[in-house]
């Protein structure tokens, strides 16, 4: 009896440890809080002579988009388009959704390209297909009730985002990447917000929260093909997301009085000091907490002043786009992608971003070193749990040998 009560408190203290440790194993296996992970993409010049963007292939597109005729929700031009998308990104899988709204059905195309090392994170880009069907900023008062080409306004995202599409497969990335084709974003009213981007809305409405919460990025271009190019950021955005795209840009001699890879000065195209306010396809996604940013040029044309210029006016057409500006913004999105700027990872403590400095010398990344901790701290947690459990089933053993004699 005696040795039995032993072995009782014997197996109550082995019982309080082997739950203790299975909960620090958990803790130590369980990845981090969303709230503790941050950007921390590698140096975007380590990739700068390798990026494979098509800028010509991309304007090609553009007027391929404007030939097809005004891309109105549920018209042949726009069924067309998304079928021309599928049929040329056949490393995505896509699936179409429908809503009704006002007099029309808009039709969302979304496609995902998911590698099979891929963590789950998800960075999605994200152009409106659609055209508008007025043209309320033409001087001609004869041509306002006719839908404009939207080459700049449409066609230019589109052809980024296909482009994009093309490369993406071979970039090796450990994360999901969808490309999110919008409807309906510029049906809209002035003065009416709610009457625009109804196809991002929708969306939105319809996530799971496991999906959303696995987006690490949302990044929207639209008119970014201005042969006289320049953006800032826009209000509504995420401000850790938006800080990834300075050194991105800079990188690529799209800032004035910065050095770029090549040491050269940049132009001025992104100017960091200001921010503008546009309704487009990354307000909802903002309101439902998804980390989004926009990439779009408000001034189309030369001295074009905001809202100005070409835009919805039938002067929309594709010689206004230029290969040289979808080159750009595409190289943006390139660079983000293969620089790992867009996916999120565990902070570093303290120690680790010491260690981190101490190895940035022989190019040591942060990153990695960050995953490498995490899964030193899960082995221990496992070998902890195997120790402790091969104690108590001796234990056990023991335990029950006694009792026998
Ligand atoms: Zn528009």
């Amino acid at each position: 009896m005696l040795i039995k009560r032993q072995s009782s408190e014997c197996l109550s203290v082995v019982a309080f440890l082997l739950i203790s440790t299975l909960f620090c194993g958990m803790l130590s296996s369980v990845s981090a809080d969303k709230s503790d992970m941050v950007y921390q993409g590698t140096d975007p010049c380590d990739y700068i002579e390798n990026l494979s963007f098509d800028s010509t292939s991309a304007n090609a597109s553009v007027s391929w988009q404007t030939e097809l005729g005004p891309r109105l929700p549920g018209s042949n031009a726009s069924a067309n388009l998304r079928l021309s998308i599928i049929e040329n990104l056949t490393d995505f899988s896509f699936t179409e959704s429908s809503h009704q709204r006002e007099n029309f059905t808009l039709t969302n195309l979304v496609g995902t390209y998911s590698p099979a090392n891929s963590t789950g994170q998800n960075v999605v880009l994200v152009a409106h297909y659609d055209s508008r069907f007025m043209a309320d900023r033409d001087d001609n008062e004869s041509m306002i009730y006719l839908p404009i080409d939207g080459a700049n306004d449409g066609a230019s995202g589109v052809a980024v985002l296909i482009e994009m599409g093309k490369i993406i497969p071979s970039m090796e990335l450990n994360h999901d990447v969808t490309l999110f084709f919008t409807d309906a974003e510029d049906q809209g009213t002035p003065s009416y917000p709610k009457t625009w981007s109804y196809g991002a809305d929708a969306w939105v409405e319809n996530l799971t929260e496991d999906y959303r919460d696995n987006i690490s990025a949302y990044i929207v271009v639209d008119m970014i093909g201005d042969a006289f190019l320049d953006f800032t950021k826009v209000s509504y955005t995420s401000n850790d997301l938006w800080d990834t795209v300075t050194p991105i840009t800079a990188a690529l001699g799209m800032m004035e009085n910065q050095v770029d890879c090549y040491g050269n000065l940049g132009q001025p195209i992104y100017d960091s000091s200001k921010t503008r306010s546009v309704i487009d396809d990354h307000i909802a996604a903002h309101q439902a907490g998804i980390p989004a940013i926009n990439f779009i040029d408000l001034n189309y044309g030369e001295n074009a002043s905001f809202f100005g210029g070409y835009w919805h006016t039938h002067d929309d057409t594709a010689d206004k786009v230029s290969a040289e500006s979808l080159g750009l913004i595409g190289n943006i999105l390139e660079l983000g992608l293969v620089s790992s700027a867009w996916t999120l990872t565990e902070e570093p403590s303290e120690n680790n971003a010491n260690d981190n400095e101490a190895n940035s010398n022989d190019g040591g990344n942060s990153q990695a070193k960050v995953e490498n901790t995490v899964e030193k701290s899960k082995f221990v947690g496992y070998v902890a749990i195997g120790i402790v459990s091969l104690v108590l089933i001796t234990i056990l053993i023991v335990d029950i040998r006694n009792a026998k004699q």
